[in-house]
């Protein structure tokens, strides 16, 4: 069957290729495929999947809905899971955070959530000129393909992408230069070719860019720079928010106040397409329509997220797992980065180790992960972090299981490199996709 995948599907096509077998079930942190092969999941959908795979609970709410003749599709008209989730949302998620935002349906994927936030901040401030940051990835479309730092994702474009401004993220320049530094230089100076944005987008923590982590004196002196300079401040959350990093925000412990938000991925609970921008009510300029779509208003999604919230949200232990499920990762990895001359790096339940100086090595873990069980992804912009992204519900048992695949893999995979008679290169550990 995956020969019908290479004779059918195009070329660009990506994760089969990393993960070549034909999945059949998934239940939990488990993916189980055509041959009966079990697999762990570190990967969770890139974020999508944070309380995993067919959630019981989410999935009974889905059922129930569609046996009870439930509106599936109906633009952005008003159904009655769209007013439940609304409520259950600002019950369960704004209010207890004292959190004031208008919530605004764009299309149903991450990028169309970073669309519509720099089209606003762009109306709002009447600048054009948006600040994105050097490994950034905000997605596909062409607006947010020209704040992503990715050069073979910016390459697709086949045209300019314009209206941003390129400057360095938290740690870019070393742990001893602060690029706020040169930020502040720049934009204080009238001379300098930059000018004030309309607004700053910003990753707390960048997973695609190569799990890194900006500090919080880094994002609170950011959003201080973008209030002098009368900027707007973007967080994209659509990665690392719905609790990935142990809190429903990844910044709500820090002392920033976000004017537009975008989240997506985990945000359904179960998988499903659907992304929300929040919106600072002060700046909600839209005129009616003026930022359209057909798929504006998943009501399916509304119901898993609803479910969601309410199992999830409502009181502290899914907070409390994540921390202390992330302190066993981090202690795992950092034994592993000392073994192995890794870095290890995160927040929460988004970890990475990374190989800087012997890139392939990620790639070849990832490859060798996969044929003992587990699926794990690389980032980064040599694909040199090796990115561990589970479910927030995994167990303990599973998750010790994967570290001691990945423990397994590693260990091989330098063995080999460490090996001289045998020439190691990334492209010789290349999986041929079976057919
Ligand atoms: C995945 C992602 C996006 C894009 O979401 P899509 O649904 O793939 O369009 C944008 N920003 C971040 C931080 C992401 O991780």
């Amino acid at each position: 069957m995956t020969k019908t995948i290479d004779r059918l599907e195009s070329e660009v096509r990506s994760y089969v290729r990393s993960f070549p077998t034909i999945f059949t079930k998934a239940e939990g942190s488990i993916l189980t495929d055509e041959k009966g092969r079990e697999y762990i999941d570190f990967f969770a959908g890139a974020g999508a999947l944070n309380y995993g795979h067919n959630e019981p609970d989410l999935r009974d709410a889905l059922i129930a809905y569609l046996g009870s003749m439930g509106v599936t599709h109906s633009l952005d008209m008003a159904t009655e899971a769209k007013v439940e989730f609304l409520k259950t949302f600002d019950e369960l998620i704004l209010q207890p955070r004292e959190m004031d935002f208008k919530v605004m349906f764009p299309g149903p994927t991450g990028t169309n959530a970073v669309e519509a936030a720099i089209k606003l901040a762009r109306k709002v401030t009447e600048r054009t000129s948006v600040v994105a940051f050097t490994n950034a990835f905000h997605g596909m479309t062409l607006g947010s393909l020209a704040l992503t730092g990715n050069e073979s994702k910016r390459n697709g474009a086949g045209m300019d992408l314009h209206g941003v401004t390129r400057l360095p993220f938290c740690g870019y320049m070393g742990d001893d230069t602060s690029t706020l530094d040169y930020m502040e230089a720049v934009l204080a100076d009238p001379s300098s070719g930059i000018d004030a944005p309309a607004a700053f987008i910003v990753e707390t923590i960048q997973g695609e860019g190569g799990v890194n982590v900006a500090s919080r004196a880094w994002l609170e002196r950011l959003q201080k720079i973008a209030k002098r300079h009368g900027s707007l401040l973007i967080v994209d959350d659509i990665q690392v928010g719905c609790g990935r990093t142990g809190t429903f925000f990844s910044f709500e412990d820090y002392d920033i106040q976000p004017d537009i938000i975008c989240l997506s991925k985990s945000i359904s609970g179960y998988g499903l397409p659907f992304a929300l921008t929040l919106i600072r009510p002060g700046i909600d300029d839209w005129k009616p329509g003026e930022h359209n779509g057909t798929f504006r208003g998943n009501n399916l999604a509304f119901v898993t997220a609803t479910e969601s919230l309410k199992k999830y949200w409502s009181d502290e232990k899914l907070s409390k797992a994540v921390k202390a499920k992330a302190e066993m990762v981090m202690e795992r990895l950092t034994g592993l980065a000392n073994r192995f001359d890794g870095v290890a790096r995160g927040r929460g339940l988004i970890q990475g180790l990374a190989f800087d100086e012997m890139p392939a090595v990620a790639d070849a873990v990832s490859k060798e992960a996969f044929e003992n069980g587990l699926i794990i992804e690389t980032s980064g912009a040599h694909g040199e972090v090796l990115k561990l992204l589970p479910a927030l519900t995994i167990s303990e048992k599973e998750l010790e299981r994967g570290l001691d695949i990945l423990e397994g893999a590693i260990e091989k995979v330098m063995k080999e490199h460490r090996t001289p008679s045998k020439s190691w290169s990334a492209s010789e550990s290349t999986v041929e996709i079976q057919s």
